[in-house]
């Protein structure tokens, strides 16, 4: 570590950067571990959208909620989206009012309540990046073996790298390299951020999760920014290889396609998300009808977009530690045990936020 650290030192000094991480363990791990205070003032470390349960839109959250109210199906999901608001809807207040909303550990699971409830309509709530989307292909293409027909996903998946590519052209936010996700990288490979070092000239290094591996990875950005050669590295090579999970890719492209997903923060993206393919279309629950439409407005006190996109620092938005906190939490980046809002709340260190555009030019 202090090997690295005096070399970070020297680089950024030399380069004061921006460096964005987008992934949810990633966020944990910085500040959970304090490097965050061993790192020099000149390299700031910004959380981006790698939060899944975070960048879910308040819409969807709404439309989780109207689902579940109907009587003919149990919902099941991973547990830290019963918690998020989305106004004064949630699913663990549907759920105090009687709705069958159940927590899984996997679709695997979802699918068991299935075989144990024939005469219910048993939705899993398919959110999630590339890591998550295998597991969920794999238990759809399970369920048509088995013939399984009360088994649905609502599939609000969502895909990093496109998104990466927003963010890089937004005009309230400098990047000057990614620090890659590692768990999306096992699965996706090197490739697909191949357009970072070549249409923006930034590097990109996929990173592991330990202390040493991000101030690695940090090193790696810092290098390639010295000497002026940007390109995709990866630093947690006992995980990732260069073409990734080709099974994990085969499963993903047999049942889903790409197409537009709803952000937080980001709003509606084309090629960010992923829906199923017409082979499957018995499996969605995205065509189910749900009754009335009670008034849904939005929240206007959380800033979990600005935060997920690196514009604010969580302890920058007025609510943070007063309003809301993990015990009563306004939003989903104070909610998830991945959000940037509740990692700070718990291991202090604020991280990222106001790098604007125009500041740390390399
Ligand atoms: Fe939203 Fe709370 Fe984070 Fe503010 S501190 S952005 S209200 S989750």
């Amino acid at each position: 570590m202090t090997r690295f650290l005096a070399e970070i030192n020297r680089l950024a000094e030399k380069h004061p950067v921006s460096v964005m991480e987008v992934c949810g363990t990633h966020t944990v791990a910085v500040h959970r571990s304090g490097l965050l205070g061993l790192l020099p003032e000149n390299l700031r470390l910004i959380s981006g959208p790698g939060c899944p349960v975070c960048v879910t839109a308040e819409d969807d959250i709404y439309r989780f909620c109207l689902l579940s109210r109907r009587k003919d199906v149990i919902i099941t999901t991973f547990g830290d989206l019963i918690r998020v608001p989305a106004g004064d809807f949630s699913l663990e207040k549907e759920r105090s009012a009687g709705a069958d909303i159940r927590v899984v550990y996997s679709p695997a699971d979802a699918l068991l309540i299935a075989e144990n409830n024939p005469d219910r309509k048993v939705i899993f709530l398919g959110v999630g990046f590339e890591t998550t989307v295998a597991p969920i292909a794999a238990t759809i293409l399970e369920a048509e073996a088995r013939q399984r027909r009360n088994f649905f996903v609502l599939p609000v998946l969502k895909t990093i790298p496109v998104v990466m590519d927003v963010l890089l052209q937004s005009p309230k936010v400098k990047i000057d390299g990614f620090l890659c996700p590692g768990h999306v990288s096992t699965i996706i490979g090197a490739e697909p951020y191949r357009f970072i070092p070549e249409k923006y000239l930034r590097p990109a290094v996929i990173t592991g999760f330990s202390p040493e591996d991000i101030l690695e990875g940090l090193l790696l950005i810092l290098r390639q920014i010295d000497e002026g050669k940007p390109t995709v590295e990866i630093q947690y090579r006992r995980a990732v290889s260069p073409e990734g999970n080709r099974k994990a890719q085969e499963l993903m492209n047999c049942v889903f396609q790409p197409a537009e997903a709803n952000w937080r923060g980001l709003g509606k993206i084309p090629g960010t998300g992923l829906v199923l393919r017409e082979r499957f279309r018995e499996f969605d629950a995205e065509l189910f009808p749900i009754g009335e439409k009670p008034v849904f407005k939005r929240s206007s006190l959380c800033r979990c977009g600005e935060v997920l996109t690196g514009v604010i620092r969580p302890d920058q938005c007025r609510q943070f530690g007063k309003n809301c906190t993990p015990e009563k939490p306004l939003g989903p980046c104070m909610v998830s045990s991945e959000g940037a809002c509740a990692a700070v709340f718990r291991y202090g260190g604020a991280s990222g936020g106001v790098a604007s555009a125009g500041r740390h030019r390399v």
